[in-house]
């Protein structure tokens, strides 16, 4: 369950990581990932002022949707195959996991029969671990050049999920070049991609000082467990 006294050690490394970098806070804005939690733990996050809720399935997401659609903004954050992208598009604002272009067709394609705009990060796999998604850093350039065919998806930067360590200080490595391979990017292609997804339960305080400007969130405001 959602406890008070997560929130405030949230919010108190969220400040700390902040001031290191002499970032302000309002720069760094929280994903509550609510994929194990209960339709009780999502009314009490938003209750607690999470109104970006973020889940990885839309068959776990369902419910709490249908409850609670209207209260929150809502981040797919998951792996998202072409035959499930319906329904997301139908109801999620953000994609945080755009990493092929036949899935940008199919976004595409739902977001223009809807008449809306979807806004997407481009999925980066930044550490090349075999059993994470995303595209490989040296690929991102074309993929970014590619999307200006697409007016419905509008990227607004990139997303990776680092390696689980027991140091988080090990993770640094992949946020910072994360971040230099936006810079690049935005000075190649004359474009802005303002946003960096990156950083977990594990390690915000790092990813935060390289340049996060959405964290990911489940479990450390979640409790383990999450229910
Ligand atoms: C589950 C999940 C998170 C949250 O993970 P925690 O370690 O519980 O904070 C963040 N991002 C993605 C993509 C996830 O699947």
């Amino acid at each position: 369950m959602i406890q008070k006294v997560h929130i405030n050690t949230v919010q108190q490394r969220i400040q700390a990581a902040c001031q290191r970098s002499h970032r302000h806070v309002s720069e760094v804005q929280v994903i509550a990932v609510t994929k194990y939690a209960s339709v009780d733990t999502v009314a009490a996050a938003i209750q607690a002022g999470f109104t970006h809720i973020g889940e990885n399935r839309w068959p776990d997401a369902e419910k709490k949707w249908n409850v609670f659609a209207s209260e929150a903004t809502w981040h797919f954050i998951g792996s998202l195959q072409t035959n499930k992208v319906k329904p997301i598009i139908e109801r999620f604002s953000y994609v945080h996991s755009l990493d092929r272009i036949s899935l940008a067709k199919e976004i595409e394609k739902q977001a223009r029969e809807r008449g809306k705009q979807v806004c997407c990060f481009v999925q980066v796999n930044m550490a090349g671990e075999v059993s994470k998604r995303g595209l490989h850093p040296a690929d991102v350039q074309l993929f970014m050049e590619q999307l200006c065919l697409f007016p419905h998806i509008k990227p607004i930067g990139f997303m990776t999920l680092a390696p689980y360590t027991k140091d988080p200080e090990q993770t640094r490595p992949i946020f910072r070049s994360l971040r230099m391979l936006r810079d690049e990017l935005e000075s190649a292609l004359s474009l802005s991609f303002p946003h960096l997804s990156m950083g977990m339960s594990n390690d915000f305080d790092i990813a935060i000082e390289e340049g996060a400007t959405w964290i990911r969130l489940g479990s450390i405001l979640m409790g383990e467990g999450g229910i």
